[in-house]
């Protein structure tokens, strides 16, 4: 807490990351990687814990494991720090970072508009996977030392502030409701869908990495309006709007 760094420090540490990454990433060969996995959130918490806080995260994990995932289905939150305890025990077991690969692929695609992360401006999809690496980071660190964590509260953003340069705790990346609005995909349109070679009509119900879809079907199941449905669980491109 009583880290003071000046912007100019934040920022050249936080590009010392970035270009380390780059250079040695597998599957991150440039700013807008089509593909993310597991080493190269490892290599990010590593450089982190370096380069901010001098190993302090590792030294306090002790031996507790800490993994990492790369999610395709966290289709609202940006990343997840979990904490799994043995039954009747307080002591952590383990702990996971998960960043969502589904947000981050959706942003900086199809959809051109200002994207940021914590607050902050990111031109490009390595820039919003650090925003959401150095949120999850505090998270761990809050975990760790004061055993509950929230992002919405005070200390946790004044943490914020002052390792990372954050002026917020939210994102802004792209979801797939909003890629869908955008194609005029709202819940309670019309929508057609291929299937089996027949288009199918229905009614759009739900919108998160897929569209949920119902067709009226006499053998389906009852609604409260009081038609029989078939539920579709269809991919966002292959839906088209009715007029
Ligand atoms: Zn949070």
């Amino acid at each position: 807490m009583t880290l003071r760094l000046s912007p100019e420090q934040i920022r050249q540490r936080l590009e010392q990351i970035r270009s380390g990454l780059l250079a040695q990433s597998a599957s991150i060969g440039n700013p807008n990687f089509e593909q993310l996995d597991e080493q190269d959130l490892a290599w990010l918490f590593e450089a982190y814990d370096t380069h901010f806080f001098n190993g302090l995260c590792r030294a306090c994990l002790e031996d507790v494991p800490l993994s990492f995932r790369v999610s395709s289905r966290l289709t609202s939150a940006g990343g997840k720090t979990s904490r799994f305890r043995r039954r009747g025990s307080q002591r952590a077991e383990r702990f996971e970072i998960a960043v969502s690969s589904t947000l981050l692929m959706q942003s900086f695609a199809d959809l051109e508009r200002e994207v940021t992360v914590a607050g902050v401006v990111c031109h490009d999809r390595l820039a919003a996977l650090q925003r959401i690496m150095e949120h999850e980071l505090l998270h761990l660190i809050e975990m760790l030392v004061w055993d509950v964590s929230n992002c919405s509260a005070e200390r946790f953003q004044s943490l914020a502030r002052q390792c990372f340069g954050h002026n917020g705790h939210r994102h802004a990346l792209v979801t797939a409701r909003e890629q869908a609005g955008v194609l005029g995909l709202r819940p309670g349109v019309r929508v057609t869908f291929p299937l089996d070679g027949r288009h199918q009509v229905g009614v759009l119900n739900r919108v998160t990495k897929r569209a949920t879809v119902l067709v009226e079907d006499s053998r389906g199941v009852l609604y409260s309006d009081g038609k029989r449905y078939a539920k579709f669980y269809v991919p966002l491109d292959q839906l088209q709007p009715c007029e």
